[in-house]
């Protein structure tokens, strides 16, 4: 047997986003690695945000764990689901559970030389594309910097993170119809902004507006923006459960589905979740901000998945506080070619 012998969490201290990396070692000496949600930046005390969520993981999940068998990952998910429940079935301790979740899936994997890919049922495509999600910049110069970075790996989708709506216009001034642009202002907006925005980024032919309004799950507000602008809209970062995401698309607001596997439970909710975004015939685009285990477990999903659209890639200029844990996947002519690692590894 497999035995789950350590659980050990890092938190790699940045100043604009750490990472709360999870090792499981079995008995056999196989190791798997996962990552939960990293936690709100904090410069003043980097990773003080994070710190929570690794206590999660190391001082509820860890005991419940040692000594089972590695290989039943959904009857742990399962148990641990049910013994936290009055934690809530969303935000921390799910965040907790995603990165034991992913590590457990990833020493499965590696294990029995296989890629999640390949266990998820295989690649239902061959590359997919990718768009460069640039962090808040609040600088002209350097979103025009970073865009052209991106343009150079032939990535030909870009993401602003700005509220201002004349950063799109600076873009589409600079590079024309060449690149294709989303627009995410993680719940800044009220209603009224939010359409006003809307309609101007509107005249410079955005792709999406993901989470237009305070607060992010405010679907009424959401489904106003959407009708009185026309702009596709974007979101699910901020969803948990397979119900929330039911709840969600039975609303029929949103074009482009993000769920984060951070947060939503790891691996063993996002095979769950392909059904049912398959059902509903929506795009995927998994969201990612971090380039560690979790953006490799999301590609590895995203090509088991047959209604991926975009793999989010976190575009970062350098010395900007933001530091990974794994190297950037490999990108030719803005796309990414199907993993064939074991575990989450995508080579
Ligand atoms: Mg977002």
């Amino acid at each position: 047997m497999s035995e789950i012998k350590n659980i050990k969490v890092d938190v790699l201290k940045s100043k604009q986003k750490s990472q709360v990396i999870v090792k499981i070692t079995d008995s056999e000496n196989n190791e798997g690695i996962g990552e939960a949600w990293w936690g709100l930046p904090d410069p003043e005390n980097p990773g003080g945000y994070s710190d929570p969520i690794a206590s999660v993981i190391e001082n509820i999940l860890t005991p419940k764990l040692l000594g089972k068998n590695a290989n039943n990952i959904e009857k742990h998910w399962q148990d641990l689901s049910d013994f936290g429940y009055r934690y809530g079935d969303q935000g921390i301790y799910l965040m907790g559970l995603s990165g034991i979740d992913i590590a457990l899936w990833d020493l499965f994997g590696k294990k029995n030389k296989l890629s999640i890919c390949q266990i998820l049922g295989g690649a239902v495509h061959e590359t997919l594309p990718c768009y460069a999600s640039l962090p808040p910049l609040r600088s002209p110069k350097l979103v025009i910097q970073e865009t052209k970075r991106a343009i150079n790996l032939g990535i030909t989708a870009i993401k602003l993170h700005e509220i201002e709506t004349n950063y799109v216009n600076i873009l589409r001034t600079e590079f024309g119809n060449s690149i294709k642009i989303m627009v995410d202002v993680n719940g800044h907006y009220s209603l009224l902004e939010a359409i006003k925005a809307g309609n101007k980024m509107k005249e410079h032919n955005i792709t999406w507006f993901e989470e237009p309004i305070k607060p992010m799950r405010d679907y009424k507000s959401i489904k106003t923006v959407g009708e009185k602008t026309g702009i596709p809209l974007a979101g699910g970062e901020n969803e948990y459960t397979l119900t929330d995401f039911k709840n969600l698309l039975d609303k029929d607001i949103l074009t482009y589905l993000q769920p984060e596997i951070t947060k939503i439970g790891g691996i063993t909710t996002a095979k769950k979740l392909s059904t049912l975004i398959e059902m509903y015939n929506i795009a995927l685009c998994p969201h990612n901000f971090s380039i560690g285990p979790s953006l490799y477990a999301s590609i590895h999903w995203a090509f088991s998945s047959l209604k991926t659209t975009w793999i989010e890639i976190p575009w970062v200029p350098e010395n900007f506080g933001f530091d990974f844990y794994n190297e950037l996947p490999k990108i030719s002519n803005g796309k990414i070619k199907k993993p064939t690692g074991f575990g989450i590894n995508l080579e």
